[in-house]
């Protein structure tokens, strides 16, 4: 059946010129509850799904849980819940069964996969989620998809995300992506549970989370213990809209559900409230604890304010202590603020290269992170 929403499509058309996507896949619509086996012509219609959008010049990110749903049932385990350490053995068992099914699927549309496990302390840890952004970046720019999964094995109640809806949305603000899609078994948001409520009434579009709109998904969340539902989807939507990407809630039940939200699927759409990299650069503006000062040439001065990247070869001197991803002051020859931004590279080694081309960073240094030391989507001016 094809729930139809009438003004909807106003909102998810987007959806089909986006540059980048983050989709995440639930457990219950990748392996069937009864059997643990993948299901296998779900997947592949999705698979082809992502394939158009690819094809269409939309990268794609998949968060894709499943991994203790399958290994559950190649171990025979049938208990409810499991306890951690079942749950973090099926975990590791069902982990390379999902990666070799999305391997193979992918293979015949001739697009390549990657794994990413992922756990919290590696988005909290600023240099460990630079590091995954980077490796993200390099994958996309290359047109491989991402598969990204918590890791289960090593993730404790503590340090756990435990639902792949927040998950997604962290990995939404990594990516600077500008649609999380969540994947789900309920096509949105209702007043009350559709289950018991015949009454409750469908959303189709927040544009605000309000007090109101959380009640509606129940008690909050307790750390450690989500398991999906409707409020770590509302948690994920304020983590993704905050970072400026808009979230849609889909139910994916039946086959190829991004052909069917272009078709005018019925779902509940989350809009951010401004672009990703205006967001960024509201942050980069607000940030007040400078670890270096960067002062440039005339040159460089000039160059920024046509909205170029800060290159190493336009800087005259460096001063402070700082690590990569640091904020520091950029000042031109008179000692006056240009602009403030994120480094690239930390003091030791920006010090190495400063006055010299791009071109030899590698030499000197062994590595690169880039041409810029400050790049432009990094910095604002003042
Ligand atoms: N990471 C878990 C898995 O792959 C799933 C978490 C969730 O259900 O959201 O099995």
């Amino acid at each position: 059946m094809q729930r139809k929403a009438s003004n909807q499509s106003v909102l998810t058309h987007k959806i089909w010129s986006a540059k980048r996507i983050v989709i995440k896949v639930g457990s219950a619509l990748l392996v069937d509850n009864a059997s643990s086996d993948l299901r296998t012509a779900w997947l592949q219609a999705l698979v082809r799904d992502i394939t158009h959008l690819q094809a269409n010049g939309t990268q794609v990110i998949l968060v894709s849980s499943g991994a203790i749903a399958m290994g559950r049932g190649a171990l025979g385990l049938d208990s409810r819940p499991l306890k951690l350490d079942d749950a973090q053995a099926a975990a590791a068992v069902g982990q390379v069964r999902l990666a070799q099914a999305y391997q193979a699927l992918f293979t015949e549309q001739n697009i390549v996969t990657a794994q990413l496990l992922l756990t919290l302390d590696d988005l909290e840890d600023r240099p460990r989620y630079l590091n995954a952004r980077a490796t993200v970046e390099a994958l996309l720019m290359r047109g491989i998809v991402p598969v990204i999964n918590e890791n289960d094995t090593v993730a404790t109640s503590e340090i756990r995300f435990g639902d792949n809806d927040r998950l997604g949305a962290r990995v939404a603000q990594l990516a600077g992506a500008d649609w999380l899609i969540l994947l789900s078994d309920i096509d949105g948001l209702y007043s009350a549970d559709p289950r018991t409520n015949a009454g409750a009434e469908f959303h189709a579009h927040i544009s605000e989370i309000t007090p109101d709109i959380e009640a509606m998904a129940g008690p909050p969340v307790q750390e450690g213990t989500g398991s999906g539902g409707m409020i770590t989807k509302i948690e994920a939507a304020k983590i993704a809209t905050a970072a400026g990407c808009s979230m849609v809630i889909l139910n994916g039940t039946d086959p190829a559900p991004l052909t069917r939200l272009k078709q005018g699927e019925r779902a509940t759409v989350f809009s951010a409230k401004a672009d990703a990299l205006t967001i960024r650069k509201a942050w980069i503006r607000g940030m007040m604890a400078p670890k270096g000062i960067v002062h440039i040439d005339e040159g460089a001065v000039k160059a920024l304010t046509d909205g170029a990247s800060l290159l190493a070869a336009g800087v005259k001197k460096l001063d402070g202590d700082f690590k990569r991803g640091d904020l520091i002051i950029i000042k031109d020859a008179t000692g006056a603020t240009v602009g403030q931004g994120l480094t690239a590279y930390a003091f030791d080694d920006a010090i190495k290269i400063v006055g010299c081309n791009s071109e030899v960073i590698k030499d000197i240094l062994g590595y690169s992170r880039g041409r810029s030391l400050v790049h432009r989507n990094d910095m604002v001016l003042l």
